[in-house]
């Protein structure tokens, strides 16, 4: 099953990025050429049915598997990136962290109005990144279908943030 194959590689690394956190490290995926595929597999199997006509990725993580998504269902992928890191007119959202600030950005002609997409990441925590992106595509007129990731960190309830509106969640594998 996918979800135990995702939890026996990834690897929890104490006290990063600071004292106390416990960093769900993903880069072992990536060293298995094979799950990667079936991760992609499993993804494309559960959001093929609600036609994205676009799979939007969050810097950084989110550009690891988001254009294999992509390809495979046969779509573009677009890049929410941190400010500053985007050529040309972009547009942007500031949302908050446990300390201070963060500001997201997408290219303004990087979708038409009225596409629907899918925002995917590598990690739903709080919910806090996901839902800024989510009202910086809401700017563009742009329709949130779905989110897709790969780990879900059930206790901080992210996902009852974002199914509020009745946008399907999915998550490969989950931590309660
Ligand atoms: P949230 O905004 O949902 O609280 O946090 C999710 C964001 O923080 C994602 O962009 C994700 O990449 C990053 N993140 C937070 N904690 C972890 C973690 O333990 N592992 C990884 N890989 N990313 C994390």
């Amino acid at each position: 099953m996918i979800e135990e194959r995702i939890k026996q590689t990834i690897r929890d690394i104490y006290d990063f990025p600071k004292p106390g956190i416990i960093f769900k490290d993903i880069s072992t995926i990536f060293l298995d050429a094979a799950l990667c595929k079936s991760i992609v597999k499993s993804f494309v199997d559960k959001i093929r049915h609600l036609e994205p006509d676009a799979i939007v990725g969050l810097e950084s993580r989110g550009f690891l598997l988001g254009p294999s998504i992509a390809m495979e269902l046969g779509i573009p992928f677009v890049l929410i990136r941190k400010e500053g890191k985007l050529p040309g007119k972009c547009i942007h959202e500031t949302y908050d962290l446990e300390y201070g600030t963060a500001t997201i950005e997408i290219q303004e002609n990087a979708l038409a109005s009225g596409k629907k997409v899918i925002i995917h990441d590598d990690l739903l925590a709080t919910g806090g990144t996901v839902l800024a992106a989510s009202n910086l595509l809401h700017k563009l007129n742009i329709e949130v279908v779905g989110y897709a990731f790969i780990i879900e960190l059930s206790a901080l309830l992210g996902r009852a943030k974002l199914e509020e509106n009745k946008t399907p969640v999915i998550s490969l594998a989950s931590y309660t």
